[in-house]
């Protein structure tokens, strides 16, 4: 099997079913399938072969779709580009892993202009929805060859199919290579858990270019046939009201600083009735307890937290919708999947105790592209290093206590960041918080608290003091505070420690 196999058979299956929903568009499975091999066998006819490197660099849209899976159809590796990103940053990628072609909007042509010249592995450049056609190659032309059928390309599960470039400690990011295989293994693994069904409808609104979207609202979706419903861009609430009222979507995949908006903004009390979403999901940073009460209440539903990474795949393990969920866990590995806490010397840690969490399976990645060096500290004897601190219960449970470079050492004593964010974010009038571990002449390390105020409320550094006191050993409490009306985030709105350092 192959994602585009996968795609193939959905579309036999279910033909007429509608499986993307966009705007006043709505794209059956036969459609979607017949329109992927379209821009496979243009993509042929431009003289890519399988193992060339394909960048997709956009907004979210059908089209970011269809050019994954026509990539993957003619055995090309699909490159997807985070679309936040700078110029420079994208010139890195491309010559990185040498993209030959890249499909883009007009938006981001304007970001690559000044680069454009300096990344000459590119040979086409394909614009979506570019009416005036200038002097690039036109994604809907492409669409109108009268070539429809099936590709037959000689691909195997075990070749690559993705280059997920994710940023790791330092440095410039690295490219982790996922097959077909890893992908599709997390897939299944994920479809079990959530068990989702064909009437299912999952609500797209992260950035595509995020290995947990993808996975999760487009992989998923596709291989059970359940219908996507895409919005382009989130500008306000309002359009993801209307997705849970018009639309009767059933999964809500999210992230915490939506969740957050979610559960701090008044929201019209029907939603708690009429809503048809039988689970949110949430992953890709740590959700406050506070919060998931605050959504399961108002929308009378189930908020399952999940944790992954890109070298995975990226889902490792999920509280499922239909079991124990427990909060403050990530739950338990998806069933074909292996964890595992290790001490700095890679030696297995009793249940417990805390470690660096190791995962084992179907869906770690190849390796990163072109460092072999990294890829072996990274994947010792198959089992992949997180960089995550976390501790496991008697079910497996698991536990994230935080990331290993956002760990300080307070007169050489570990303390952990989220642990003392997890106390502030009980305190009522705060709506977002960081804590990062500044230098200090004596200690070595202290915390550091930035802090959002809830709109309308006071809060001064001593009643923060007063409140970090009753729940917290005196050495982990913030010598410094700093108040914010907002925290740095990144395209997938997970917070930016990295600046606030
Ligand atoms: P990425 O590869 O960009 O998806 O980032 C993966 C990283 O996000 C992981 O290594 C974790 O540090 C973090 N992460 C993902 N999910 C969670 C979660 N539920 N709780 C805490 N951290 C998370």
């Amino acid at each position: 099997m192959t994602l585009g196999k996968m795609l193939e058979e959905t579309a036999q299956q279910f033909p007429r079913k509608c499986a993307i929903k966009f705007e006043k568009r709505k794209i059956s499975y036969k459609e979607l399938n017949i329109s992927v091999n379209k821009a496979a066998h243009a993509l042929i006819a431009l003289g890519l072969k399988k193992g060339d490197r394909v960048g997709i660099l956009s907004d979210n849209c059908p089209e970011y779709i269809i050019s994954y899976f026509a990539i993957l159809k003619f055995g090309g590796i699909a490159v997807p580009i985070n679309s936040f990103l700078t110029g420079n940053e994208v010139k890195y990628i491309v010559n990185d892993c040498q993209v030959k072609v890249l499909v883009t909007s007009k938006k981001f042509l304007r970001t690559i202009q000044p680069v454009l010249a300096q990344m000459s592995s590119i040979l086409n450049i394909i614009v979506i929805n570019d009416v005036e056609q200038n002097e690039h190659l036109s994604f809907e032309k492409l669409l109108e060859s009268d070539k429809a059928e099936n590709i037959q390309a000689e691909i195997a599960e075990q070749d690559l199919a993705v280059f997920i470039y994710t940023s790791g400690t330092t440095g410039h990011p690295k490219g982790a290579m996922l097959s077909h295989y890893n992908l599709l293994m997390n897939v299944v693994d994920a479809v079990q858990v959530f068990k989702v069904v064909p009437k299912d409808k999952f609500l797209l609104f992260l950035p595509m270019f995020h290995s947990f979207t993808f996975t999760v609202c487009v992989l998923l979706p596709l291989k059970v046939g359940s219908t996507i419903v895409l919005i382009g861009s989130v500008k306000s609430l309002d359009s993801i009201k209307k997705a849970i009222i018009f639309d009767r979507v059933t999964l809500f995949v999210g992230v915490p600083a939506v969740y957050n908006v979610l559960a701090n903004k008044p929201l019209p009390k029907i939603l708690r009735y009429i809503n048809a979403i039988r689970a949110f999901v949430s992953g890709s940073a740590p959700l406050p307890a506070p919060v998931i009460d605050k959504i399961e209440q108002k929308f009378n539903s189930v908020l399952c937290e999940g944790y992954g990474l890109s070298e995975a795949s990226p889902v490792v393990s999920v509280n499922p919708v239909y079991g124990t969920r427990k909060v403050g866990s990530v739950g338990p590995a998806l069933p074909s999947v292996q964890v595992k806490i290790v001490d700095e010397n890679l030696k297995d840690l009793p249940i417990g105790e805390v470690g660096e969490l190791a995962v084992k399976g179907p869906n770690v990645m190849q390796g990163y592209f072109n460092l072999p060096e990294e890829t072996r500290k990274t994947i010792v004897d198959d089992w992949l290093l997180t960089g995550d601190i976390a501790k496991l219960d008697e079910e497996g449970y698991i536990y994230i206590v935080d990331r290993k470079k956002d760990m300080l050492l307070v007169r050489g004593v570990n303390v952990y960041p989220r642990e003392i964010e997890d106390v502030l974010y009980t305190h009522p009038n705060i709506v977002e918080c960081a804590v990062i571990g500044v230098p200090d002449e004596t200690k070595g390390e202290v915390p550091k608290a930035f802090i959002v105020v809830r709109e309308g409320e006071t809060l001064s550094e001593q009643d923060v003091r007063d409140f970090c006191k009753e729940h917290l050993a005196a050495y982990k409490l913030p010598k410094y505070i700093e108040f914010r009306t907002s925290l740095p985030k990144n395209a997938t709105q997970k917070i930016m420690k990295r600046d606030l350092r």
